[in-house]
């Protein structure tokens, strides 16, 4: 805790949640209830097919933006504001240099494939299981420090300059860090460094083996911090007042602390383009046999806490391609009407194997496939097949959870756009066999960070008056008979099998 700041009359947090489209801003007040939010979005390069890069400058004035946009809407002074909370895209790079603050290349973005010769190389040197005991992780272009060879290999004379520590790199969250405190801190906070590849998360500091294979200069690195207490003070020049800032955590984590899953076994999933699972485990960090990664949730008071993360590549996506593929729906609500306007799918099952699939099946080479089509197929059954895919490929990775943690799953806690769906809502009940919970507030990712932050500064003062923050949920209970809910997920895996293996080169 920051003493002095909390005992002033500040009424909000303010949770910055930097994403891969758009800066936003959000003022929480005592309630937990959003008072004010701005958002704005920002450019996207796209140098090369498969390349995705931000201009670490166009984030920054972008945030900058949010944040005073957000305190002008709500006729908000600064020093009503009690913390400033960070929550951010995680895994992208920023390279920039100490003395001038310019950064040295683009942001290289979780998304873009650019290091995936770099990836294939740290293979062939047989350093998966090394990689994946230290860090959590599997070797993989989406994690930070192949973005940061890259980076040192793309610029002339940085892997020298990195060296003389005239050179520092960051995540997102360290990049805000060092523009609001006007350069004066280089920090990170253990979530984020959990993604970087380069972070031992048993050890709790950055691996020197994984450093050297990546010939990475430890002289560039940030300092890591627990997600919540003092990382340094806003500059009155971006505000208006000094604010403190006091909580950071990578987006998903956010997530799972802003959905109150802070005791080992509870989970939530984020419905958006994509799944993200994640289940607190608590203080063991599982490793996974079934092709999950292993992070750090949160660190508070020096006590860190685990997860079990799970990906799903398709899921609100195949119901855009629904809409724009296909042209099934007119928008993605519709889908719901859709659905329900049929009893079943008539035995049809969708499989959105559009990108391949992840964990438990692993296989770039599976593609997309409807099956169980008769003459009595209509649209209809396939929008629901669409919807109720995105269940079943939950429940995929639930199992896999539930095998690497042995931990039952007693409820899901769901956000994100597709959330929205109580069809979908209630067939995730349905099929999981176990309740599915939707908070009045989809915000928690930025509620998270606020909450990372209010508590840094005591503004909220434990975790119990947190409970109370996002109450009133609403939940769906399974209905379905456990015989029925087998035999519909037992053809979901049939129909898996039909998708696998498609693409020949
Ligand atoms: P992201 O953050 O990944 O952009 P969002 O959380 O904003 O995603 O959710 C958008 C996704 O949710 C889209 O893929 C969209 O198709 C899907 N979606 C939005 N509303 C609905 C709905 N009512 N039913 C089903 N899917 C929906």
């Amino acid at each position: 805790m920051i003493p002095g700041w909390a005992s002033k009359m500040t009424r909000f947090v303010m949770a910055l949640d930097q994403g891969t489209t758009s800066s936003r801003a959000i003022l929480f007040g005592r309630d937990g209830s959003v008072a004010a939010e701005d958002q704005h979005e920002f450019p996207q390069h796209f140098p090369r097919p498969g390349w995705v890069e931000h201009d670490p400058l166009e984030i920054w004035e972008s945030q900058l933006r949010a944040a005073r946009g957000v305190l002008a809407k709500a006729r908000v002074a600064a020093d009503e504001v009690a913390a400033i909370g960070i929550t951010n895209q995680r895994e992208t790079t920023v390279v920039w240099d100490r003395a001038s603050g310019e950064p040295i290349h683009r942001a290289i973005v979780w998304q873009s494939r650019q290091t995936a010769a770099i990836c294939d190389e740290l293979r062939s040197r047989g350093l998966e299981d090394e990689v994946r005991k230290r860090t959590g992780l599997v070797i993989d272009a989406y994690f930070s420090a192949t973005k940061i060879r890259f980076i040192l290999d793309a610029v002339e004379g940085a892997q020298q300059r990195a060296e003389r520590g005239e050179l520092a790199f960051g995540t997102i969250d360290s990049w805000l860090l060092y523009k609001l405190t006007g350069g004066r801190v280089h920090a990170t906070e253990v979530s984020n460094a959990s993604r970087t590849l380069i972070y031992n998360i048993h050890e709790r500091e950055w691996d020197d083996r994984l450093l050297g294979e990546l010939r990475i200069p430890r002289a560039m690195l940030p300092e890591v911090r627990d997600s919540s207490g003092s990382f340094g003070v806003a500059d009155s020049d971006w505000l208006g007042a000094e604010i403190p800032i006091a909580g950071i955590a990578g987006d998903q984590q956010a997530a799972l602390f802003g959905q109150g899953c802070t005791q080992p076994g509870l989970a939530k999933n984020t419905y958006g383009t994509g799944c993200f699972l994640l289940m607190n485990t608590g203080e063991d960090a599982h490793v996974s046999r079934s092709g999950l990664i292993t992070t750090i949730a949160w660190s508070i008071g020096g006590r860190v806490e685990y997860a079990l993360e799970g990906s799903v590549f398709v899921a609100g996506a195949a119901i855009q391609w629904l809409r724009d593929g296909i042209g099934l729906i007119e928008n993605a609500r519709d889908s719901e009407a859709s659905a329900r306007s049929v009893s079943d799918t008539g035995g049809v099952y969708l499989v959105p194997a559009f990108v391949g699939l992840g964990a438990p099946y692993w296989d770039e080479r599976a593609r997309g496939a409807i099956v169980g089509i008769t003459r009595g197929t209509t649209r209809d059954h396939i929008v629901r097949a669409a919807l109720e895919s995105i269940a079943y490929q939950t429940r995929d990775v639930v199992e896999c959870v539930r095998a690497d943690s042995g931990l039952e799953l007693d409820v899901l806690r769901v956000d994100g756009g597709a959330a929205q769906n109580e069809f979908l809502m209630q067939f995730q009940a349905d099929i999981l066999g176990a309740p599915v919970e939707r908070p009045p507030v989809l915000e928690v990712t930025a509620l998270g960070a606020a909450l990372l932050a209010g508590l840094g500064v005591g503004f909220w003062s434990d975790r119990a008056e947190l409970e109370a923050v996002g109450a009133g949920a609403q939940r769906f209970e399974p209905t379905l008979d456990a015989g029925r809910r087998e035999a519909l997920y037992a053809s979901w895996k049939r129909a898996v099998e039909r998708s696998r293996n498609w693409e020949q080169d």
